[in-house]
């Protein structure tokens, strides 16, 4: 049941459309998915289609369990929601590939890995969350991505403003929001619902868009989204963000067939018009002015301990580029972190709350280095660098279950666990039995 308020505020919104909302939120929500180029084919047992607006975005005609397919869990695709895929778009028409990119609410990850895959090598994210409990989510998701160009933060909006100011390209705010877009998929966001709760999330919004403001450099672009329909949250920020904060509302160059909205400020994704669930997105540029450019000043010296020249050879071997990647060891860890914005990414790693910088390359183990579990996520990683042990659907799901796996004249040692030729991760073959290497946090439980 949709709340009345909800249906009168629509009505008031839509017209004559309303009803065919209301109708398009009592169907089954869609389910899509976006492609990881770790592969190049899908292989489910349902139709597929394309998503018009994103080359790598697909609809699957059922809902498989994607728990029971183990490059799911590899990272080759991420079960994302059509209409979001719509910040492409934003990016394709206004980003530079070679941008500093902010995704300031980014758990648990769909539009981070949408922009890490955006950038590649050119460009670095910084994927920020401030729940706690969803920071992890996020970084996991972004490992298993493994691009590597990737910095995941938990900190509060404010502390951008204050320690990086005018330094992004890019900012994208996918703000939380009341969730009118989730309805079908979500029976919590119908019951949270209230007039009350969007005005709260009205105030949170622009709170989280005012703190942010001073991070995006003059001229950069702003992209605000919410997956809600309501002109308060949606329209009335991003006019808000125009006229108070200074900035131009950009258009969108998008097909008129895909049936996206253009409003007074943004663009609409609805339910009855397109195959996807609620989504807004308006791009604004924030207007130039006179400013110092972003500047490191004060740059403490990030702790580190030294590598040395033995271990950082055997770590290098593991990587197809290793000249592309800095290397930093702090305790028994050593992460790999683009040489690019090395710069950058050591003085982000004093003043804020790292949860990763690139991806995690070794770690100490008694008194060898032995790959982390993110380098065989990597696509930075040499895979023919370990031994290589296929495995077929049944030995995949006892990996990814933290089993033990059956061997038969395999090199003692590390093996890196393959299923269809993409890592899976590693495992260590002790002769009597074989060490799971697999993340014990990630494993799949309940099957
Ligand atoms: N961008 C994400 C994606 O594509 O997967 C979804 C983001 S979700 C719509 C909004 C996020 O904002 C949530 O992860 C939530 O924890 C976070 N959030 C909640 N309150 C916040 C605040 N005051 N400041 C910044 N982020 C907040």
């Amino acid at each position: 049941m949709l709340p009345v308020d909800f249906v009168d505020m629509m009505q008031q919104q839509l017209g004559a459309q309303a009803p065919q909302l209301f109708h398009a939120l009592e169907q089954e929500p869609v389910t899509s998915i976006r492609l990881n180029d770790k592969i190049d084919e899908l292989s489910f047992n349902a139709d597929i289609d394309e998503v018009p607006w994103h080359y790598e975005g697909y609809y699957l005609s059922e809902r498989p369990q994607f728990t029971l397919d183990p490059l799911f869990h590899a990272g080759c695709y991420y079960v994302q929601e059509a209409s979001s895929m719509l910040i492409q778009c934003a990016l394709e028409q206004y980003v530079a590939e070679d941008s500093l990119a902010l995704d300031l609410c980014a758990a648990p990850g769909g539009k981070a890995t949408l922009i890490s895959q955006y950038l590649g090598a050119q460009g670095l994210l910084v994927a920020n969350e401030v729940v706690r409990q969803r920071v992890f989510i996020l970084s996991e998701n972004i490992q298993k991505w493994g691009n590597g160009n990737t910095v995941v933060t938990h900190n509060t909006p404010a502390l951008f403003g204050e320690a990086m100011p005018n330094a992004f390209d890019c900012i994208l705010v996918d703000a939380p929001c009341s969730g009118e877009g989730m309805f079908r998929k979500d029976e919590q966001a119908v019951a949270d619902w209230s007039m009350r709760a969007v005005r709260q999330c009205v105030e949170r919004q622009r709170s989280i868009l005012y703190d942010a403001w001073d991070a995006l450099k003059p001229g950069g672009i702003l992209i605000y989204s919410t997956c809600t329909f309501n002109r308060h949250e949606d329209e009335e920020n991003a006019m808000w963000i125009a006229e108070e904060l200074g900035a131009d509302i950009l258009p969108l160059s998008l097909d008129p067939a895909w049936g996206i909205v253009e409003s007074i400020a943004g663009y609409h994704c609805y339910p009855h018009l397109v195959r996807g669930e609620g989504f807004y997105l308006c791009v604004l540029r924030k207007r130039r002015h006179d400013f110092d450019p972003f500047r490191i000043k004060h740059a403490k010296k990030p702790n580190s301990t030294p590598i040395t020249a033995e271990n950082k050879e055997l770590v290098r071997s593991w990587l197809s580029e290793p000249d592309k990647w800095a290397l930093r060891q702090l305790d028994r860890f050593i992460t790999a972190y683009p040489i690019k914005y090395k710069e950058l990414i050591d003085y982000m790693s004093t003043r804020f709350l790292c949860i990763s910088l690139g991806f995690g390359l070794a770690e100490e183990r008694g008194k060898h280095f032995a790959p982390q579990h993110s380098l065989s996520m990597s696509k930075a990683a040499r895979i023919d660098a370990f031994p290589q042990l296929e495995v077929n659907l049944e030995s995949a799901l006892a990996y990814l279950r933290t089993e033990s796996l059956p061997l038969s004249n395999l090199p003692l040692g590390l093996l890196l666990v393959t299923y269809h030729g993409v890592p899976l991760g590693f495992v260590k073959n002790v002769g009597s039995r074989c060490n799971n290497l697999y993340p014990n946090e990630w494993r799949i439980r309940n099957l």
